[in-house]
């Protein structure tokens, strides 16, 4: 039976968009992010992606890097939001282009291939010791 999903803290667990393995729930505190345990790709929302990217320690817990399969599932493009079903919007980073990721344009949430969100925190971090030395 189809019900809309709200993407909120309780909703149920949801597929992975890239292979449809069902996403493994991980809760740090107030954060909660999906991964997939068969490509490592990671769903979360905007929103955490800022935390995540800010909670020291968080990227390396959640992030198994750019593996084998990581990496063959970037060649995946055209996926749904597993919570609303509407089609993921390829992004990319304008600072840092070779990340790309999916982002849904209902509910914001966004899907990141295994080792991209390590991409995004490695830049993070480099602005951060701009900002500190520059
Ligand atoms: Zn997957
Ligand atoms: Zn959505």
């Amino acid at each position: 039976m189809q019900k809309h999903i709200e993407p909120d803290p309780h909703a149920p667990m949801v597929s992975c968009p890239k292979c449809g393995t069902k996403m493994e729930r991980h809760v740090n505190g107030s954060l909660q992010v999906d991964r997939c345990p068969t490509c490592s790709g990671l769903w979360l929302d905007a929103l955490e992606l800022r935390r995540i990217l800010e909670t020291p320690g968080e990227v390396a817990r959640l992030d198994k890097g750019r593996g084998e399969r990581g990496s063959q599932r970037d060649s995946v493009r055209r996926i749904n939001c597993p919570r609303d079903g509407s089609p993921l919007i390829a992004m990319s980073d304008p600072r840092q282009p070779h990340v790309r990721f999916e982002q849904c344009s209902v509910c914001g949430g966004l899907f990141l291939d295994a080792g991209e969100l390590k991409d995004l925190s490695e830049l993070t971090l480099r602005e951060r010791l701009r900002t500190v030395f520059g």
